[in-house]
């Protein structure tokens, strides 16, 4: 890989303290950008030679979003600058062999006996650096909870819930808790309050962009070169690249965002696709910006008046509460290959190929997933709700294996890392892993998104269903989802009404949601859009669409 302007950059900052020799090594891996947290924050800068590492192997093995890889390289690489600027040694390797070979590489030629590294997030990584003799792992700072605040909070063995969890931290950390270890509020969760529609009132705030620099521009110029046909487009980069970048990005959220995220968490609009949400999670994953930052900045509104509780606690229990728990259910699951030794959970049998208009946002004509997969393609973002309510769920309604999903949402996300990619997939998007960490599939017809947000409007299918001609087909094809787990599903005491309403189905009815399901299946598979009338009244049903009644 190419590293010239950037090479000079980091020679012209590292002067005379460039000589590795003689120094503590700390290896910092791609997602741990960080002087806050860990060895680094205690180390001697004189004393101390950081190792990065630029790997074209992981590139090589799935075709990341372009502004994915463009954002890992451009913000190592600025990293590596900021270090050399501290006064830090920096070894900075990029090369076609892997994280692990250059490591070791790096180790022999220097006559270096030993390195440190933090414990890395990434299941994938952990595997390669375990062949490196002499890396020393240590526990990884960035995380806000550890194993034993897992077990404790919910217990050694699966189901986890996420509330027990939740609750439990909150005590031990005393986040979001009065004197007396009582909820601020009254309550752990103001969930229930945060399911308001959006209507353009108050306006979504602009975030800001981030003009690439030289040593960005050289990264856009290699993604280009290097992976022409991974997934995405590079027009319009303007990701945030330097901590200054992060700051920047972190101020706006306080002053523009907090204040309304809780009462439009769940909201979505066709033409404001990130709303009131943060998009920090790219930085938060790379530790640009930590965790802890994010919990302060929230208590310091609620403290100071500038953010409703609702709002605080609603960003409070996605940081503290599902992005911590997330990483532990990997963990504790081996990347779920505890569940499934292959690590392709598939509790409702789903076996369906991704419908091609995921790898090129081609129209389908359903309009909530062709806005949602355009913004993907063109931001390598979408948020919480568009990735359960509308990715998810209408692959899940299709049957589509919930691995090959998982693996689509790895490479077509900027945050994407095994470790929380995975359990939001195959657990709580697909229920592919069963009630290990969610207690239902989160599926809906086309109530949902009618209910949530514009895109229906937009659409031309009608998600009421009362205009015949042009009914949307997501709603048949939530009835042939329940239909077809019925045995499944109706051990679930939360699915109970919907498996009530689906058993109260006439055969006719069953029929036509099955055969509506085949045709969707069917023209997607061939990356054709769906006509309006697609799932009108069919007047033949072929036999092979006829689904038989699952015993009671
Ligand atoms: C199917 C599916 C796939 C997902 N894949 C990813 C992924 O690859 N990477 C990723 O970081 N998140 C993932 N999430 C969780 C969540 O959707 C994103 O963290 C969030 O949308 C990121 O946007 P934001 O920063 O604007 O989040 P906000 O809505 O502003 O939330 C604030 C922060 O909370 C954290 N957070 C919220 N929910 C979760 C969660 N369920 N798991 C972990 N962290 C959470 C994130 O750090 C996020 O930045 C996924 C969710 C689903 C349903
Ligand atoms: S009508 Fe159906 S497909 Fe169209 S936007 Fe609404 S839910 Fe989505």
């Amino acid at each position: 890989m190419s590293v010239s302007s950037f090479a000079r950059a980091l020679a012209e900052r590292s002067g005379i303290a460039s000589e590795p020799r003689g120094k503590q090594w700390v290896y910092a891996p791609y997602d741990q950008l960080t002087l806050a947290r860990g060895p680094l924050s205690r180390a001697n800068p004189q004393e101390t030679c950081v190792v990065l590492i630029e790997s074209a192997q992981k590139p090589a093995r799935r075709r990341y979003h372009k502004k994915k890889l463009a954002f890992l390289l451009s913000n190592e690489r600025h990293f590596a600058l900021e270090l050399a600027e501290r006064g830090f040694t920096v070894l900075y390797r990029a090369g076609e062999a892997s994280f692990a070979e250059q490591l070791r590489d790096a180790m022999r030629e220097h006559g270096q006996r030993e390195a440190i590294v933090q414990r890395p997030a990434e299941r994938e990584l952990r595997k390669e650096l375990a062949s490196v003799e002499g890396l020393r792992t240590v526990s990884n700072e960035l995380w806000l909870t550890t194993e034993e605040d897992f077990v404790r909070g919910c217990g050694e063995a699966s189901p986890w819930r996420m509330d027990a969890f939740y609750r439990y931290v909150r005590r031990r950390t005393g986040v979001l808790m009065d004197d007396e270890g009582r909820p601020l509020g009254g309550r752990y969760s103001f969930d229930g309050e945060n399911r308001e529609r959006w209507r353009g009132d108050p306006p979504a705030p602009t975030a800001p962009t981030f003009e690439p620099d030289e040593i960005t521009r050289e990264v856009l110029a290699l993604v280009e070169r290097r992976w022409p046909g991974h997934f995405g487009t590079l027009a319009g980069f303007a990701m945030p690249c330097s901590r200054a970048d992060a700051k920047a990005l972190f101020d706006f959220v306080c002053a523009h965002c907090l204040k309304h995220f809780g009462p439009f968490e769940d909201a979505m609009s066709d033409e404001e696709p990130t709303l009131f949400h943060t998009q920090l999670s790219s930085l938060i994953n790379v530790g640009r910006v930590l965790p802890s930052e994010v919990l302060d900045a929230a208590a310091r509104a609620l403290a100071e008046d500038r953010a409703p509780i609702q709002s605080v606690e609603g960003l409070v229990r996605q940081i503290l509460g599902w992005r911590e728990f997330v990483r532990h259910v990997h963990e504790r699951t081996d990347g779920f290959r505890t569940i499934a030794p292959d690590g392709q959970p598939s509790e409702l049998g789903a076996h369906e190929p991704l419908p091609k208009a995921f790898w090129d946002a081609r129209e389908t004509g359903l309009r909530c997933l062709d806005r949602t997969l355009e913004t993907v393609w063109n931001t390598g973002y979408s948020h919480h709700i568009t990735r359960l309510m509308v990715l998810s769920n209408i692959a899940t309604l299709l049957g589509v294996e919930p691995k090959a999903l998982s693996d689509w949402f790895w490479l077509a996300y900027t945050d994407a890392y095994d470790w929380v990619v995975e359990p939001n997939v195959l657990a709580m998007g697909t229920f592919g892993a069963g009630d290990v960490m969610t207690t239902k599939p989160y599926v809906s017809g086309a109530g949902y998104v009618h209910r949530m947000g514009d895109h229906c409007a937009r659409c031309r299918f009608d998600p009421t269903g009362k205009d015949r001609a042009r009914p949307c087909p997501l709603t048949p094809m939530y009835w042939a989802f329940l239909d077809r787990n019925l045995e499944r599903l109706s051990k679930i005491d939360r699915v109970g009404p919907a498996i009530l309403s689906a058993r109260s189905r006439s055969d006719a009815q069953r029929q036509r949601d099955a055969l509506i399901l085949a045709r969707v299946r069917e023209r997607l598979a061939a990356g054709d859009a769906l006509d309006a009338s697609i799932a009108s009244d069919p007047t033949v049903v072929p036999k092979k669409a006829v689904v038989r009644r699952k015993a009671k």
